[in-house]
């Protein structure tokens, strides 16, 4: 054997690098299903679904086009449960003159594989990811001298670098950001009619490994009666013109809000199928320029998907293979608190955070306001140290891979690295999750936004001056706190003992629990 060629669960592209040169008379494919890689977290059923159901279907396409796959199954007898030990076995049995591999997406796997290839004393060559817009080198080039990184001057050269939505070396429409013309709330009404997300109805071996996935992991969260994901290359096309014609319009305008009960809304459910390469991002920037250019959708909803896509999924890719190991490590606020329970079961009284947290155990999915508005910002005015959320985030989510997880969650979210993927902490109080689901989950909440001491008092809200007053002095700094601060200063020494209080009692689970 010339080259066992190594593919990992999100490296689902028969046109990846890894393939370059690929001769199936002298090379073959390894893949390898393992307990280890379900489990490093507490994934939960849809996310351990997603990813085999998905790798299955990508080998029998691989054997159907004439290569030889060295397959491993989860419930393959011998199976050595993480994926050293089976490559390790993989190399004693084929004895490849060579690995050769995609970059993978997380740094712990890339270690794991270097490790044995060199234990093994097999030369691997690892290849750069063509999935995305910018390579980890032209990152940390723009990156270097700089003294902030802000993703809008990322996004705004990506831009101009990849010639998209662009009128010569302007932007189309004059502006680079609208913004201001998306992310509104529903009226009390409501969203009305939603349109249908597509449904991916199991085939028999998606069913295959539903089956397995609910007895083997009959312990972990998550409902499978639903799972209908696309798992195949052609099923995430499906759904990338699905989303395009249905949704793409509206996107913009409803993109922060929320809705008790509509976990979709007009959001593309794309980032698995990109995640696991079965869609190149490049396909979806392309599509939504075509539809903005053939005059279907508004310049605002295809800049404000695009922004996120050409934005934000590279900004925080680049982060993350620039500052691991170390960035898994930060804590920059010193959080310490135990992450609550009720992440795992959506069992509390509130409204917000069991709708997000159920729907997200349900399907495996929030979209990104629940996730940095409900379940992010609770965990960070709590104080939850940052790898309990990470781990969280990273097990619950079908779209969860380390190297865009990670920087969202600890950075973004939770301020862990001290202010490298925000300038500022997104803190707020329960209004704000009030404004963006126009009153309808504190409708349905026996806790009070607006208040933030007494019985009725919301949690988010008593703990959000909690959090002002215990960083106080860290933030002072911080032009962009400045007004939030200055709301602070009208707290006198009784009622900021009361919040203290208060706050004490949540995180005991006597509140809110
Ligand atoms: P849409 O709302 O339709 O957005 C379109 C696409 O833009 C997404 O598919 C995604 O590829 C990209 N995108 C949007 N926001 C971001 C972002 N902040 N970072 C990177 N890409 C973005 N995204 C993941 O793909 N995997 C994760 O594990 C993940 N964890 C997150 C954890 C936290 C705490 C937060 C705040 C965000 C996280 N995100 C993650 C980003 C974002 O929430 C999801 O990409 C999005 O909700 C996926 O749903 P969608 O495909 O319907 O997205």
């Amino acid at each position: 054997l010339r080259h066992l060629v190594l593919v990992l669960g999100d490296q689902l592209d028969p046109e990846a690098s890894g393939f370059d040169g690929f001769d199936p008379a002298q090379d073959a494919v390894w893949m390898a299903e393992v307990d280890d890689e379900a489990s490093h977290v507490w994934s939960i059923q849809p996310r351990i679904a997603i990813f085999l159901a998905a790798m299955r279907h990508f080998a029998h396409a691989l054997v159907k086009a004439g290569r030889t796959v060295h397959y491993t199954r989860l419930d393959g007898k011998g199976n050595r449960g993480s994926l050293a030990a089976e490559l390790e076995l993989a190399i004693r049995t084929h004895r490849p003159q060579g690995l050769v591999m995609t970059a993978p997406g997380e740094h712990r796997v890339l270690k794991a594989l270097q490790a044995v290839a060199a234990a093994e004393g097999v030369p691997l060559e690892v290849r750069e990811d063509r999935h995305f817009f910018c390579t980890v080198r032209e990152f940390a080039a723009y990156a270097r001298g700089r003294r902030q990184l802000r993703m809008e001057f990322f996004y705004r050269e990506q831009r101009r670098r990849h010639g998209v939505l662009m009128d010569g070396d302007e932007p189309v429409g004059g502006q680079w950001n609208y913004d201001a013309e998306n992310r509104a709330a529903f009226g009390r009404a409501g969203p009305g009619l939603v349109p249908a997300a597509p449904a991916f109805r199991p085939d028999p071996l998606t069913q295959g490994v539903l089956d397995l996935v609910a007895e083997r992991f009959a312990d972990r969260p998550g409902n499978l009666a639903n799972f209908a994901w696309p798992v195949t290359r052609a099923q995430a096309l499906d759904a990338l013109a699905d989303f395009i014609s249905h949704r793409l319009a509206d996107f913009g305008h409803w993109q922060d809000a929320m809705w008790p009960g509509e976990p979709w809304l007009w959001h593309s459910r794309l980032s698995a199928a990109m995640n696991l390469k079965l869609l190149h991002p490049r396909e979806v920037v392309e599509a939504v320029e075509k539809a903005y250019r053939a005059g279907h959708v508004a310049l605002a909803s295809a800049e404000g998907l695009i922004r996120q896509i050409l934005g934000w999924r590279e900004y925080v890719r680049g982060i993350y293979w620039t500052r691991m190991p170390r960035y898994l490590e930060l804590n920059a606020l010193g959080a310490r608190e135990p992450l609550p329970g009720f992440y795992w079961t959506g069992d509390t009284p509130m409204a917000c955070l069991a709708d997000a947290i159920g729907q997200t155990l349900e399907h495996g999915y929030a979209h990104h306001i629940q996730r940095l508005m409900v379940t992010g910002l609770y965990a960070l005015l709590l104080g939850v140290e940052p790898q309990q959320v990470h781990a969280w985030y990273l097990a619950v989510y079908v779209d969860a891979v380390e190297w865009v997880e990670l920087p969202n969650t600890l950075g973004m979210s939770q301020f862990g690295d001290g202010g490298l993927m925000g300038s500022k902490p997104y803190v707020a109080t329960g209004r704000y999750i009030e404004r963006m689901s126009a009153g309808s989950l504190c409708g349905r909440c026996r806790f009070k936004p607006a208040e933030r001491l007494g019985d009725d008092a919301c949690p988010f809200t008593t703990l959000y001056w909690d959090f002002l007053v215990r960083h106080e002095e860290r933030l002072a700094s911080n032009p962009r706190m400045t007004l939030q601060l200055r709301n602070l200063q009208r707290l006198d020494a009784d009622e900021r003992r009361r919040i203290a209080e208060r706050s004490a009692a949540i995180r005991r689970g006597e509140v809110g629990a």
